[in-house]
């Protein structure tokens, strides 16, 4: 099977009440970067790719398509199969996981087809079929976060992530009291995420003012340096999320003890295939780690739900999906939801997600 037509579209996703908050970026709407692959034999695959902003990461919209149409004309003709893919992609494009991501989920999506079963067969094999979810409460007043914590915690949530960073550090410190106030007990687990924006000083600060409370501590500063210079003076696990950019740099961090866990995203990394090492990995290192994207719609939320059925339970820390922030689905039978504060994969072959027709209009180029 050899893909013979690639077609890219964009969609615009507003974020439900709006903004989504972190210590970096106001969000209120997101575009999606859709891929449809067609092959030789009529099947086709869907991928997409969703930068959460411009300032979250190394990545942007209008970057995904540039990257993806930069590449397309020479993956025509490619065998749909994950080794020799990435390999024409590496040689066709330096760089641009993300993009390279969508046109890997697409081809997981393709080959589940080709062979009848489902993206977490392809992948392994699935280990549970109701799987955690989190929810991400962003940055507000420390009374504010402490009110959203408690109802998620009603909703059956069985993880919250608090977004910190971006003010005065004793204002984190309240917001994490209180939220912990409002949860302490009912065994709901807390991570405290300052998506880079902590200084070494403000993080150890948090972590030593807050020693009482068990939380893991996400990426709080900006570089693997900081990481490694704040991991000896604080009281908490500590998490890598935003630094970890590729399998080589996840298996530094596991292999020299520098973290605990890792949030993870699939589209960083390149798509599932990617993903599926950096799970072994951490099996291999008995490290927790979550299975996200940092936005996207129901694509993005099957590919994640579909590897995160593969991890270990006692492995997976939460499958992360944007779904609760988005009206509506791409397939409004199939679509991926949160309900009780956990997901489930689709069934169906592939992904087991159809997007419905013409819903993102006509492709923005076509190969
Ligand atoms: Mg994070």
């Amino acid at each position: 099977m050899k893909i013979e037509e690639i077609h890219l579209y964009q969609h615009e996703l507003p974020v439900l009440n709006g903004p989504y908050r972190m210590a970096r970026a106001d969000v209120y709407s997101l575009t999606t970067t859709l891929v449809k692959l067609v092959a030789d034999n009529g099947l086709f695959g869907w991928g997409e790719t969703c930068p959460v902003g411009p300032t979250y990461a190394e990545s942007h919209p209008a970057g995904a398509l540039a990257a993806l149409s930069a590449m397309a004309p020479g993956l025509i003709g490619a065998d749909v199969l994950p080794m020799p893919l990435h390999d024409r992609m590496e040689g066709l494009l330096n760089g641009h996981s993300y993009a390279k991501a969508a046109v890997d989920i697409a081809m997981h999506d393709l080959l589940g087809k080709h062979y009848g079963v489902s993206v977490s067969d392809l992948l392994g094999g699935a280990l549970a079929d109701r799987l955690p979810s989190y929810y991400a409460v962003t940055i507000g007043a420390p009374d504010e976060v402490a009110r959203v914590a408690a109802e998620k915690r009603a909703e059956g949530y069985p993880r919250l992530q608090l977004k910190v960073g971006g003010r005065a550090i004793e204002e984190d410190v309240a917001a994490v009291s209180k939220v912990w106030e409002a949860i302490r007990g009912s065994g709901i687990r807390l991570a405290v995420d300052g998506n880079r924006s902590l200084t070494t000083r403000d993080a150890i600060r948090l972590s030593q003012e807050c020693a009482h409370i068990p939380f893991i501590l996400e990426q709080p500063c900006n570089t693997i340096e900081d990481l490694q210079k704040i991991r000896g003076h604080i009281n908490h696990a500590l998490y890598m999320d935003e630094n970890c950019t590729s399998l080589g740099t996840a298996i530094t961090a596991a292999g020299t003890g520098l973290v605990d866990g890792f949030g993870m995203k699939v589209t960083r990394l390149g798509g599932l295939h990617p993903m599926r090492g950096f799970r072994d990995v951490c099996v291999a290192r008995n490290l927790p780690h979550t299975c996200d994207d940092a936005w996207g719609g129901d694509l993005i939320a099957a590919a994640c739900a579909h590897i995160g059925a593969t991890v270990p339970p006692a492995l997976l820390d939460g499958v992360w999906i944007a779904a609760p922030m988005i009206e509506g689905h791409f397939d409004s039978k199939n679509g991926v939801s949160v309900e009780g504060g956990h997901v489930r994969p689709p069934k169906g072959v592939g992904l087991g997600i159809v997007p419905e027709e013409g819903m993102f209009g006509n492709p923005l180029a076509s190969f």
